[in-house]
């Protein structure tokens, strides 16, 4: 263990906090407003930090731990991710340990009398384990330099990552009145905010912002026509050989989408709550530990999920929220290396979500928070201006069009789709208001169909006045109806069509109503490819090292049984090979590469890198 010494006054909290960054987790300078709350959390203030998803929440409380006297005491919600989190401190040479339900009395024990003896900087401890009065006791027998309350969302009834054992984490106030305590989450909408602020009465505290822009993820929503194959050739042509996750609503889509990602010869496993626990361990510590594993996942995969490399992740079904949008689609690129976040959508996706609220057990008020939600991202969906843009503005900031998202890459061409729109809202009501799409456009289109002809549909004034238009255009228009509202879907009559009150003046023609025009897919995924080529332009020799590079530090990652990113991570690898350092300082100036790691594996690189 390296001696990592503590600030002696507030005074120089700042040049030691630049120091432990460098010295200990080996990165040139902090990031956004980390710096700001080192020093005030170091200092012994309260903070919430709202972050993205791989903004650097960790060291906002673990470089002030170091800063402060005593031990960190990290709340963390998962078992499985604590594990990984002490291993790669200790990696840097820092005294971290975890007591959870996994450790056995006699290793625990071990770990208590390190904490009372103040031989730990960090102890990351289970929300349920900490709240109980002998662990509370504990922790008044020992030195604490602060308490950090990670996922503190958690404590919020409305999000679906609820934990009652959050709800008692307030009594860490009560009993430690004068240790400073740092919330952090990456969930920013005002009710969670607020929520936090309140159940673990952090009225006191200094609240921290930061933008929500991840820069380096590629936003992409394309029409959904043919799921499975666009998942295929989007793994395929963008992302060959990496980790990632692709989401699914059900279960059974998730079992069936892996298997046949694997038919297809992509290494994929599946995830979800009804698989069996050790299996699932399984799977996830094989993801976790593998760079090329392809996740296929309900949304219970997730929050545990702790991995810098995830180069991407897919939806083949829509999230409920922008927030669960961002929060799933955070998990990609959290090195900072370009990463995609894809989805395909289509109708089916919008009457799906729409019936899931209205057929919920929720209350008015929870229904129509939950479509005013639903609406949000659909407007995401639809928007042809820059979806950078829309998702920050949802977060309350503004942007400038990003030309890293599908529409800035290729912008989506609209139409004026007043009259189609007409006909088909006209189509809806002569029929009935009883029918689903692939039937309007039978009629719209003039199929005179058994059914049709049963109907007498043939003989309607809107019969075959849609001819101008093919199927995949009006379910377009039907689609785009449905996600602005004009239109909704009777779940209680077979899903059939009916018209919203609001599709008035649209079928009398007193607006104009604009549409995205339905686009064939193929020319983004080459736009796609250009772009990630220019992302990443390594040299033939330094892709070569690369390579070396990787396979080194998959035999240590092994030989120490942890994560291949733990011993360094990719943005470190692909730094060395443009850069071949052939000294040990100009090592020690490479991101990622502090003084543990230098003398731990410095010499192993350089040999790497000479014999190149
Ligand atoms: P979060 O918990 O907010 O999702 P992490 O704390 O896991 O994010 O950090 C995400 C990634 O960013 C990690 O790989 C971490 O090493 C890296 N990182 C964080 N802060 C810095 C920094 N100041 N300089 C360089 N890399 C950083
Ligand atoms: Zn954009």
């Amino acid at each position: 263990m390296v001696s990592v010494p503590r600030a002696a006054s507030p005074d120089d909290l700042l040049p030691r906090a630049e120091e432990i960054l460098h010295d200990v987790f080996g990165h040139p300078r902090f990031r956004g407003e980390q710096v700001q709350i080192v020093t005030h959390v170091a200092a012994g203030g309260d903070a919430l930090v709202l972050m993205p998803t791989g903004g650097g929440k960790s060291l906002c409380y673990q470089v002030p731990s170091l800063l402060r006297e005593g031990v960190g005491v990290v709340v963390s919600p998962l078992i499985a991710l604590m594990q990984d989190q002490v291993a790669a401190l200790r990696q840097l040479g820092l005294n971290a340990a975890y007591l959870n339900s996994t450790l056995d009395a006699r290793s625990a024990r071990e770990v208590e009398r390190a904490f009372v003896d103040g031989d730990l900087d960090l102890l990351y401890v289970a929300p349920e384990r900490l709240t109980t009065p002998a662990c509370l006791d504990l922790l008044s027998r020992g030195r604490i330099a602060l308490f950090a309350i990670d996922e503190a969302h958690c404590v919020s009834q409305w999000g679906h990552d609820f934990r009652p054992e959050y709800l008692q984490l307030s009594v860490l106030h009560e009993r430690f009145p004068q240790v400073p305590r740092i919330a952090l989450t990456a969930t920013a909408d005002p009710q969670t905010r607020d929520e936090i602020i309140r159940r673990l009465a952090l009225d006191e505290a200094r609240v921290f912002v930061s933008s929500f822009d991840r820069p380096n993820i590629r936003y992409a929503i394309v029409d959904k026509a043919e799921p499975r194959a666009q998942l295929l050739r989007f793994i395929r042509d963008e992302h060959p050989g990496q980790a990632g996750i692709v989401y699914c609503l059900s279960r059974r889509k998730v079992e069936e989408t892996a298997a046949w990602l694997a038919e297809q010869g992509i290494d994929a496993l599946p995830y979800h709550a009804g698989m069996d626990a050790s299996v699932r361990a399984e799977h996830q510590a094989r993801f976790q530990r593998d760079d090329a594993l392809v996740m296929v996942a309900t949304i219970a995969f997730g929050m545990g999920i702790d991995k810098p490399d995830v180069r991407f992740v897919a939806h083949l079904d829509l999230p409920r929220s922008i927030e669960g949008y961002y929060q799933e689609t955070g998990r990609a690129g959290r090195d900072g290396q370009p990463a995609s976040a894809w989805m395909t959508y289509g109708l089916a996706d919008v009457v799906q979500q729409r019936r899931l609220i209205d057929t919920s057990e929720a209350d008015d008020a929870h229904k129509r928070l939950s479509t005013a939600k639903l609406d949000a991202l659909l407007g995401l969906c639809e928007t042809v201006g820059c979806r950078r843009v829309r998702l920050l503005d949802y977060f309350g900031e503004a942007g400038k069009p990003c030309g890293n998202c599908d529409n800035c890459l290729e912008p989506p061409e609209t139409w004026d789709a007043t009259d189609a729109a007409r006909k088909a809202l006209s189509c809806i009501y002569r029929t009935g208001q009883r029918f689903g799409v692939g039937y309007l456009i039978d009629v719209l289109r003039g199929r005179e169909s058994d059914r049709v002809r049963a109907w007498q549909h043939d003989k309607l004034s809107v019969f075959g006045v849609g001819a101008d238009l093919d199927d995949n255009a009006w379910r377009g228009v039907f689609r785009q109806l449905v996600a602005l509202g004009f239109v909704w879907v009777d779940h209680e009559n077979h899903g059939g069509l009916r018209l919203d009150e609001s599709a008035r003046p649209v079928l009398r023609g007193e607006v104009e109503v604009q549409m995205r025009r339905t686009v064939k897919r193929g020319k983004l995924s080459r736009a796609g490819r250009a772009a990630a080529q220019a992302a990443a332009p390594l040299t033939a020799a330094a892709s070569d090292l690369l390579a070396r590079l990787k396979a080194w530090r998959l035999g240590v990652a092994k030989e120490q049984s942890v994560p291949a990113y733990v011993i360094l991570h990719d943005s470190t690898l692909t730094e060395l090979a443009q850069r071949r350092p052939q000294s040990i300082e100009v090592l020690h100036d490479v991101p990622g590469i502090g003084a543990s790691k230098l003398q731990r594996y410095g010499d192993a690189l350089l040999e790497v890198i000479r014999r190149d």
